[in-house]
C-alpha cells in the first residue's frame, strides 16, 4: 500500500556567506530531531536586506555550499533563488520547491532565530508561516520570549526552537578572519577555505588564476 503521510523535507535557508561549521551542525541536528528525509540547503540569491559591498557573488556562495555539502548524503542544495532574478523571497521559494518535490512534502524552513523572528518584515509573513513550519536555530540561553512578541498572533506553534551550541561560529567572524589573515581551519570545512583563497573572497587577497 502507498505511504500517503507527507515527507517532511528540511529547507536550509541562508546567505552563507560563506557556509561553516555551525551551519552544518544546524541541519545534521534539526534532520534527526525533526526527523526529516534530506535537507536541502538554499543559498538566498539577492539578499535585499543586507549591504551589497559584504555579501560574495551568488555563485560563490553557490559553490561553497555545494562543497560543503558534498559528503552528506542527505544534504542537496538548490539553485532556486541563485537563478531566480530580482530580489529574495522565501515565499517564492517555498512555493517553488513544493512544485519540484511534489504535493506531499511538508517543508520544515531552517534558519537562524534572529533572521526568523524578523518574519513579520519580510514579503507575505503570514502565508510564508502557512507554507512553512519553522525550525529557529540558536546558541543556548536565548530569550524565548521574544517568539510570542514577534510573531503574528495564532502562528506562535509554527516556529520550533533548537540550540546549537556550534552556532558560536559566525559567517561575520569568518570574515573578518579572512581580512586578517588568520586561520579558518575548524570553523570551515577545509574545501571551503581553500575555495575563499583561490577566489580571492573578503578581502583576503586577489584571486590565483
Ligand atoms: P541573517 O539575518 O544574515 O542571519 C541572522 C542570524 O542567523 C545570523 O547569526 C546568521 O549567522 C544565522 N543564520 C543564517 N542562516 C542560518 C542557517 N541556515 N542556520 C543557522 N543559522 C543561520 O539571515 P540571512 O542569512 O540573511 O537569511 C536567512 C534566511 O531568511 C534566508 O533564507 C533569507 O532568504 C530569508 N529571508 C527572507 C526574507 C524575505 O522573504 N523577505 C527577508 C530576510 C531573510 P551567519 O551570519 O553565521 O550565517
Amino acid at each position: 500500500m502507498a505511504n500517503s503521510s507527507p515527507r517532511a523535507v528540511g529547507v536550509m535557508g541562508g546567505t552563507f556567506n560563506p557556509i561553516h561549521y555551525g551551519h552544518l551542525v544546524t541541519a545534521e541536528e534539526a534532520l534527526v530531531a525533526f526527523d526529516l528525509e534530506q535537507v536541502v540547503f538554499v543559498p538566498a540569491g539577492h539578499p535585499w536586506q543586507k549591504d551589497q559591498d559584504e555579501v560574495a557573488p551568488a555563485e560563490d556562495r553557490y559553490l561553497m555550499t555545494v562543497i560543503a555539502t558534498a559528503t552528506n548524503d542527505k544534504f542537496h542544495v538548490s539553485r532556486i533563488e541563485i537563478d531566480r532574478p530580482g530580489p529574495t523571497y522565501t515565499i517564492d521559494t517555498l512555493r517553488g520547491l513544493k512544485e519540484t518535490l511534489g504535493g506531499d512534502a511538508e517543508l520544515w524552513f531552517i534558519s537562524g532565530a534572529d533572521g526568523i523572528l524578523n518574519i513579520i518584515t519580510w514579503k507575505d509573513p503570514e502565508a510564508v508561516l502557512r507554507e512553512a513550519r519553522f525550525i529557529a536555530a540558536t546558541r543556548p540561553g536565548y530569550d524565548l520570549d521574544r517568539l510570542e512578541k514577534e510573531l503574528p498572533s495564532g502562528f506562535e506553534d509554527r516556529v520550533s526552537i533548537l540550540e546549537i551550541p556550534a552556532l558560536a561560529i559566525s559567517s561575520t567572524d569568518i570574515r573578518r578572519r579572512v581580512r586578517e589573515r588568520r586561520p579558518l581551519r575548524y570553523l570551515v570545512p577545509e574545501g571551503v577555505a581553500r575555495y575563499i583563497e583561490k577566489r580571492g573572497l573578503y578581502g583576503g587577497g586577489a584571486p590565483s588564476t
